[in-house]
């Protein structure tokens, strides 16, 4: 079977890219092992972030290396075998992360996020997927007057990029969610402009249906190989399953933090590497109800409403693919995350993990793969995969079908690591 676009990897990602293909007239074939949505776009905390303007450096002051050290903190852990894996991409990001790099960092990735609710609000009203969207913006909470005082001035500048905010007492925080207790809290940033999604992974499925309405094929196949074909006129690709061969003209890799297993075999390393998090469920009820997803900034960790119930995500586990789940990280959260909200009866008996896929320089790779034609990857979108998706399917739409691009894509391309000395 012959498609002018492959893409794999249906998760926010990959279904915004086969979107926005096969709305542009391309015959688009998308290929995911399992259904879409079920993946990282399944588990994340729901928001679609125009705050998220500033990245999420490597730790690089002694004090909050010594915090992070003894491993029992509730915004980040690690495990040595992944230490020792990802040497090398960690050396990369604690150099990416000095100020002068961040701040170009920045700007570059302000360019993408820029657009992420507009370019979500063209396929939230295709998909008609509005009943899964609040509009009302997050909540974030902090402990210490320290924190939320610096928190606050940077809110400031950042409405000269178009984020909006409110401060909060912890008075006006009650009477938006007279449900939590806010003990121990002196405060918040309302984002106002952020949106909150009552359910990631329908939200993949809606617009993943829209694909298929508008023409699009979706197959439930594992990819085990891709290879350049060039039986036909022109380069093309063969995309190999477990029990199926397709062919394309351009092929687009999207497999989140799956994608270097793809495109190792073709000479690619990119240093892609898993930052996992957890999530569990609790029922909701009179008592637990909450308007908005809360952020507790200072320990790390979400408590969001959610159709299955109160979603609490935690920060970041550094460690392997492959790893079992260690559930110490989510026990702490849960500890303080019942002391604002009554946390009865669990959704799930085993709580959910999966991984950002991260990049060192804290940028996703959006481009064309260097050493191939026709070959494309969009991975690498960290902690807001979700929230840039519909943009990194508009860009890969336009540069695919050759078209003037919304953003210089130059800041993103894949060669970028081949250069760093
Ligand atoms: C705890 C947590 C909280 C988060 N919160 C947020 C948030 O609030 N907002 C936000 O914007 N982001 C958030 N993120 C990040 C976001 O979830 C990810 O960046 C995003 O989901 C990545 O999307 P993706 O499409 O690249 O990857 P995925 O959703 O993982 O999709 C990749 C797909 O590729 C498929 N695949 C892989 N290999 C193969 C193969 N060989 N053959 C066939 N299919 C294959 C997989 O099955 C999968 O469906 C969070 C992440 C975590 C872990």
């Amino acid at each position: 079977m012959r498609y002018e676009v492959i893409v794999i990897g249906a998760g926010m990602v990959g279904t915004s890219i086969a979107w926005h293909l096969q709305k542009n007239n391309s015959k688009v074939l998308l290929l995911d092992r399992k259904l879409p949505g079920l993946e990282t776009s399944y588990g994340n905390a729901g928001l679609i972030q125009r705050e998220a303007i500033h990245t999420h450096p490597f730790p690089r002051q002694l004090t909050e290396l010594v915090r992070v050290m003894p491993n029992r903190g509730t915004d980040i852990r690690y495990r040595l075998p992944a230490i020792l894996r990802y040497h090398q991409a960690l050396l990369q990001y604690w150099k990416y992360s000095t100020p002068a790099s961040v701040k170009k960092i920045e700007a570059e990735w302000q360019t993408l996020i820029a657009h992420c609710t507009s370019e979500h609000q063209t396929m939230i009203t295709a998909s008609n997927a509005d009943e899964l969207i609040r509009r009302d913006g997050w909540l974030q909470l902090h402990r210490s007057e320290d924190t939320l005082k610096i928190a606050a001035a940077l809110a400031i500048s950042d409405r000269e990029q178009g984020v909006e905010h409110k401060l909060l007492s912890v008075e006006e925080l009650k009477v938006l969610e007279p449900n939590a207790n806010f003990d121990g809290f002196v405060g918040a940033i309302h984002w106002l402009n952020s949106w909150q999604v009552s359910n990631p992974s329908m939200l993949v499925k809606a617009y993943a249906k829209n694909f298929e309405d508008m023409g699009g094929t979706i197959q439930e196949k594992n990819v085990k190989e891709i290879t350049p074909d060039d039986s036909g006129d022109g380069q093309g690709w063969k995309v190999v399953t477990d029990n199926d061969t397709y062919y394309c003209d351009d092929l687009v890799v999207a497999a989140g933090p799956w994608s270097n297993e793809l495109i190792k075999p073709l000479g690619y390393n990119l240093p892609l590497f898993p930052m996992r998090g957890y999530h569990q469920h609790f029922k909701t009820t009179g008592k637990n109800t909450i308007n908005h997803s809360m952020f507790d900034m200072d320990k790390g960790f979400v408590m969001g409403p959610m159709q299955q119930g109160i979603r609490i995500t935690t920060g970041a586990e550094m460690t392997t693919m492959d790893a079992p789940k260690n559930f110490g990280q989510l026990k702490t959260v849960l500890k303080l995350a019942r002391k604002i909200l009554p946390l009865e009866e669990a959704v799930e008996s085993e709580a959910w993990a999966g991984s950002r896929p991260c990049m060192p320089d804290m940028k996703p790779v959006i481009g064309p793969a260097h050493k191939h034609d026709k070959l494309w990857f969009a991975f690498g979108h960290s902690h807001q995969g979700f929230t840039l998706g519909p943009m990194t399917g508009r860009i890969m739409e336009e540069l695919i079908h050759n078209k003037p691009v919304i953003v210089d894509v130059e800041p993103f391309n894949a060669q970028r690591f081949s250069k760093t000395k």
